[in-house]
């Protein structure tokens, strides 16, 4: 253990006292959160949790503050995929030249989120564990069939990502479990992706819509695996799998990049908040699908110009 202090801060109004421990260790971490269940909370980056401690009313039995893991800051391309470790920070996937080779969708995606310095707090893990609809990581992550690596008391589980999304704020982990790393599978690296974003101002809003799609090109050049990824049109990042299924097998053709949006707008289930009614989010939907998959495809006509698979 680094450092195990008692400690002070506002929550709910007044002063209140937790624990705190600072680990460089997982296995550590993951032994704490096994004694101390669910009245400990993982500190990463804080940028959602310490907003979340001042207005909730009851402080947390201990946190458990990740940050100086170095097993969770890994970039590393495996036999499995890409790995992304859970404490990486959006700044960090910035500035990844792996992650810039092999998915640059992702590096854009990051790039919407907040500002320089959320960025250079805030991480991947932070931003998914949150599982807010309208968060940024997911969309590409799930349009490349990104798996959730998870570690707890019995040791380590994957699943899709799609899987790990169970509803706004709720996610597929047990009271003992942390998140580890993302892995983009290795049969998703390079493929075609682009991720766009939609807010009320350029930068500094979260996504009235997020959109994020990837596709392959077959030797005939008809759109192969076509992947459609929404986020903040529906309790958690969702795949418009009608348009995903009506793509497969067709010609890029401007006109299916149209039809494959409308397809995506009727499929999604926005709701009306203070941001945005649900029929504007639809007809965003619709423009963003359209303009994600012409993007995507064009990265895959590059791709081959520069001699590489469709
Ligand atoms: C000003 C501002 C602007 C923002 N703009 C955006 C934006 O444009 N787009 C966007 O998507 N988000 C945005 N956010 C939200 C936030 O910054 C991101 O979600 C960020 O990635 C959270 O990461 P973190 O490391 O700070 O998480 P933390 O705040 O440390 O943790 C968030 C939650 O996840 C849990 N947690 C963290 N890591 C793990 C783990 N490895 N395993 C298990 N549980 C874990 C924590 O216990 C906590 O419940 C913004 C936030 C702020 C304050």
């Amino acid at each position: 253990m680094l450092l195990r202090i008692h400690h002070s801060m506002s929550i709910g109004g007044g002063m209140q006292t937790f624990d705190y421990v600072a680990t460089v260790d997982l296995g550590e971490a993951v032994r704490l959160l096994v004694e101390h269940g669910t009245t400990a909370r993982i500190l990463a980056g804080g940028t959602d949790l310490l907003a979340d401690l001042k207005s909730s009313t009851d402080a947390p039995g201990l946190i458990i503050d990740i940050s100086r893991v170095k097993a969770l800051k890994v970039i590393v391309v495996t036999p499995q995929g890409l790995r992304i470790g859970a404490m990486v920070t959006h700044a960090e996937i910035m500035q990844s030249a792996l992650i810039r080779e092999h998915c640059p969708a992702m590096a854009d995606a990051a790039h919407t989120i907040g500002a320089v310095q959320t960025r250079n707090l805030g991480t991947l893990g932070g931003n998914l564990v949150t599982a807010v609809p309208s968060m940024d990581s997911g969309a590409t992550l799930v349009a490349l069939d990104a798996r959730a690596v998870l570690a707890g008391r019995s040791g380590t589980r994957e699943m899709p990502l799609t899987e790990f999304f169970k509803g706004p704020r709720r996610t597929a982990l047990r009271p003992d479990e942390l998140l580890v790393a993302v892995v983009i599978p290795a049969g998703s690296l390079g493929k075609p992706a682009h991720f766009l974003k939609s807010g009320l101002r350029k930068g500094q809003a979260l996504a009235l819509v997020n959109a994020a799609a990837s596709l392959w090109l077959d030797a005939e050049g008809c759109v192969k695996e076509p992947r459609i990824a929404l986020g903040a049109v529906a309790p958690t990042v969702m795949r418009a799998t009608g348009a995903e299924r009506y793509l497969a097998g067709r010609l890029p053709l401007p006109e299916s990049m149209v039809e494959a949006g409308k397809l995506a707008a009727e499929e999604c289930k926005p709701i009306s908040d203070f941001r945005a009614t649900a029929a504007y989010r639809r007809d965003l939907v619709a423009v963003l699908v359209k303009r994600t998959l012409t993007q995507a495809y064009e990265c895959a006509l590059k791709r081959l110009r520069n001699g590489g698979d469709p």
